[in-house]
Formats: structure tokens, C-alpha cells, sequence
């Protein structure tokens, strides 16, 4: 059960503590988070939904040091390599010590984003294993 609205429709549900929706193409294999409506590499319609690994390793971050729309500085950001084959984009969660290593194995959970009106808005973030 979700305590809040998703940031997106269809993009994750909160079984075993989150999990992300994807989608591959039928035809080549290549699979697409967030999922596509075609496959951009061979033009194939024939797509299926696939549940990525809740799990993965750090391929790169940074600490943003300056207010964006929504969060706070300081917070952290981070690209996720999945065994599908597929680099996620995500907040990490904040660790006040900022320790983040290249290769770390990743782990997916909910958590709140931030309000829109009094709406709380809920995504997606990784986190250290
Ligand atoms: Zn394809």
C-alpha cells in the first residue's frame, strides 16, 4: 500500500518493497525502463512487461550542492546498472557521510519525493545494500 500518489503511472509497484516496470521488445530482447511504446532499435510493436531486479550496482553519482525544483541540497543522485542490462537514473538516499563507491550493489525502494499541494508524491530511489 502506497501512502501518496506515484510520480508516474505504471512506472513501479511496492511489492517486496518496490520494484521497477519495464518493458521488452519481442523481436531483438532489448528491454526499456521507463517502458517504450515501441522498440526505438528495430521498430518492433510486440512488447512485454518486464520486472526488473530490485537489485544493482552504482555505476556513477553526485551530491547536488544546489536547490533544484524539488529537493533540497545536499542530495544525492545516481545511475544504477541492472543485470537486465538497463542504466537507471535515481535518487540514492542521503548518507550524511557520502559513502557512495563506484560497483556497489544497489538495492531499490519507495519513498516519499515531495509534495505537490498536499499531495505526496512517492518514486522510486536506491540505496547501499
Ligand atoms: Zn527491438
Amino acid at each position: 500500500m502506497m501512502d501518496g500518489i506515484p510520480v508516474r503511472e505504471n512506472l513501479f509497484d511496492t511489492i517486496d518493497g518496490g520494484r521497477l516496470l519495464a518493458n521488452r521488445c519481442g523481436a531483438c530482447g532489448r528491454i526499456y525502463f521507463p517502458k517504450a511504446p515501441f522498440c526505438f532499435d528495430c521498430l518492433g510493436k510486440n512488447m512485454e512487461e518486464v520486472i526488473l531486479s530490485r537489485r544493482g550496482r552504482l555505476y556513477a553519482y553526485t551530491i547536488g550542492r544546489m536547490a533544484s525544483t524539488h529537493f533540497k541540497p545536499p542530495y544525492a543522485v545516481g545511475l544504477i546498472d541492472l543485470p537486465e542490462g538497463v542504466r537507471i537514473f535515481a535518487p540514492l538516499m542521503w548518507a550524511e557521510d557520502e559513502s557512495y563507491k563506484i560497483g556497489m550493489e544497489m538495492e531499490v525502494f519507495i519513498d516519499k519525493l515531495w509534495k505537490d499541494d498536499d499531495k505526496q508524491v512517492m518514486g522510486y530511489k536506491f540505496k547501499p545494500v
